[in-house]
């Protein structure tokens, strides 16, 4: 399949254990407090800061203790917990990862924040780390 490259980087997100404690750096770098939101897929609340350039960090903090953000403090601690790329077409590019073979952890988009549709590859196919795909739900 030929896909047109239509990836953009859109955030990193850091797993934290309160929102409170992680952004205080964000802040301190003059940062405005960032758009919060809980994605009760995920069991994580997020907030985010506007990097100004379409770019983005998230910090996440488990609302559950089986939350997958728990279970990622709880294993590595606080740090890196995933990137983001946004797409046009999430469908499309779940169709062309299914065709490479490659381990995907949702076949089909989930609701993340923003109003995005998501779906998250597996680390064990990209180099240890785990990447989210986004869709904005604007975008055709
Ligand atoms: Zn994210």
């Amino acid at each position: 399949m030929n896909l047109p490259i239509d990836y953009e980087f859109d955030h990193v997100g850091i797993a934290v254990k309160s929102l409170g404690e992680g952004e205080k750096v964000y802040l301190a770098m003059g940062f405005k407090a960032g758009h919060t939101e809980e994605v009760p897929s995920e069991k994580v609340r997020v907030r985010m800061f506007e990097l100004g350039n379409n770019a983005r960090i998230e910090l996440l903090e488990a609302t559950s203790p089986e939350s997958p953000v728990a279970r990622f403090l709880e294993k590595r601690g606080p740090g890196i917990h995933h990137i983001c790329l946004r797409v046009k077409d999430i469908r499309k590019s779940l169709l062309g990862l299914k065709a490479a073979n490659i381990r995907v952890i949702n076949e089909e988009p989930i609701q993340g924040a923003g109003g995005c549709e998501v779906a998250f590859i597996h680390p064990s196919a990209a180099g240890g780390v785990l990447v989210e795909l986004s869709q904005k739900r604007s975008s055709k």
